[in-house]
């Protein structure tokens, strides 16, 4: 694989390349010796979709979805005694 260090075509000095982040996207050079700034003017394409691409379209949230079953719901419990400064339980599972 061979590297491509573009040139300025005023000096000859080493372009630095960077893409635009607009949209669309444009390709800059700039010049490291002399300043010089180029763009690259493309024609912008507005083509549909491939059909590669499938619509993609999320399972709507579902608010009476049952919780997942939790460690301790697989573990369930006895009430042995039952006051109002503590609660004794014993583990059937
Ligand atoms: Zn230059």
């Amino acid at each position: 694989m061979t590297n491509v260090i573009y040139t300025c075509p005023d000096c000859g000095g080493d372009l630095t390349m960077t893409v635009l982040l607009t949209y669309p996207v444009i390709d800059s050079a700039t010049c490291k010796s002399c300043g010089a700034d180029f763009r690259k003017h493309e024609e912008t394409k507005r083509i549909p979709l491939p059909d590669s691409f499938e619509r993609y379209e999320p399972e709507p949230a579902n608010p009476y979805q049952q919780p997942v079953e939790r460690e301790i719901d697989r573990h369930p419990i006895s009430v042995i005694s039952n006051s109002l400064s503590s609660v004794e339980v014993k583990l059937d599972g």
